[in-house]
């Protein structure tokens, strides 16, 4: 039985961890497949506070876990396939570990952005393939990009790359474009994006120093050609990790987990969700760890308020 239980391990995870672990809680924090999150895909994180020669994404997150472990955090390394939140203690299956009851649990399973599944897609995250405009824009100074996606998200980081590139090129799979009237204005009226619509992507090509070209079906002729590009950015949306939960935590049409406004606090009361499972507007490293810091304190009143409880019963 644990006092709390904290379910993954990005800079909300973490943070969460930091704070539980400092007062004295004894938090056990389980790791998923990709310890670290997403930070750890990406190279020099220039962002985050605290660090003004940037710090490798990997390394922040070893170093969030070190000084989480500092102060008495457990980290063991398993799958939740379940959790019952029904009743407290709550009860969560995990693959590897067997059932854990806690009084309280932190969701901090982030979202995954999701990718095209195309060749030479995965094995290129670094080196020239990206899922994010805010964390690696600022390496393609004076390059052409490609950004692909037909969404809001693709609007916006079309346009956000526009600083940094020479041109940005907006590949997307149909003609007509999802995203928002007031997004699509903002991205025509940029002179440096251009427009390669109705193009399904087949395949990133890349050499040895990375991204090359992606190569494209124009739906209309059949035809295929490879547009030259030194990046390709994947805007195709995200998927909040939340599969385990079954749906007992409320969340938004798209899955995103629903908390009190300036609370962790979901639906049911001992349940706080922080970082990018809640949050699908900014999505920064920085503004997940500030959820995090929250959840923790969130918690940390919640098992003060229950034992008083218990205490005055
Ligand atoms: P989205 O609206 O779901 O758009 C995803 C886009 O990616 C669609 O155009 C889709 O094409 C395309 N796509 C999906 N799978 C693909 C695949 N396998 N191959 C090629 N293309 C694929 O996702 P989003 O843009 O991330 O936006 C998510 C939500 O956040 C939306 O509600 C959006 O309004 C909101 N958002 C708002 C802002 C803002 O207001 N500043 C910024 C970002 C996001 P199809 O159109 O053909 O399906």
């Amino acid at each position: 039985m644990y006092k709390s239980v904290i379910i993954g391990t990005g800079p909300a995870g973490l943070t969460a961890a930091i704070y539980l672990a400092r007062a004295n809680l004894k938090p056990l924090i389980i790791e998923g497949p990709e310890p670290g999150g997403q930070l750890t895909t990406t190279t020099d994180v220039e962002n985050f506070p605290g660090f003004p020669e940037g710090i490798l994404g990997p390394q922040l997150m070893d170093n969030m876990r070190k000084q989480a472990e500092r102060f008495g955090a457990e980290f063991r390394t398993g799958w939740v396939n379940k959790a019952d939140l029904s009743r407290r203690p709550f009860t969560l299956s995990v693959e590897g570990l067997g059932e854990i009851q806690a009084e309280t649990v932190i969701v901090s399973t982030g979202a995954s952005a999701k990718y095209l599944g195309i060749p030479g897609e995965r094995e290129n995250v670094g080196r020239g393939v990206s899922t994010c405009a805010t964390c690696d824009g600022f390496f393609f100074r004076n390059k052409k990009i490609i950004v692909v996606g037909g969404g809001d998200s693709a609007m916006e980081e079309a346009n956000f790359l526009t600083r940094f590139a020479s041109e940005v090129v907006l590949v997307h799979r149909r003609n007509e474009l999802r995203a928002s009237k007031i997004m699509q204005d903002r991205a025509r009226a940029n002179e440096k994006i251009t427009w390669a619509l109705n193009r399904t992507p087949l395949e990133v090509v890349a050499g040895e120093s990375g991204v090359t070209g992606l190569k494209v079906k124009d739906n209309e002729t059949g035809r295929e050609e490879i547009i030259e590009t030194d990046g390709v950015f994947v805007a195709i949306g995200h998927t909040p990790n939340t599969g385990f939960l079954e749906g007992q935590l409320t969340a938004d049409e798209q899955g995103y987990l629903l908390v009190n406004p300036g609370t962790t606090e979901t639906n049911i009361p001992g349940v706080f969700a922080c970082g990018d499972v809640q949050d699908n507007r900014y999505r920064q490293a920085i503004s997940a760890a500030g959820t995090g810091c929250m959840a923790a304190l969130d918690c940390e009143r919640f098992l003060e308020a229950t034992e008083l409880e218990a205490v005055v019963r």
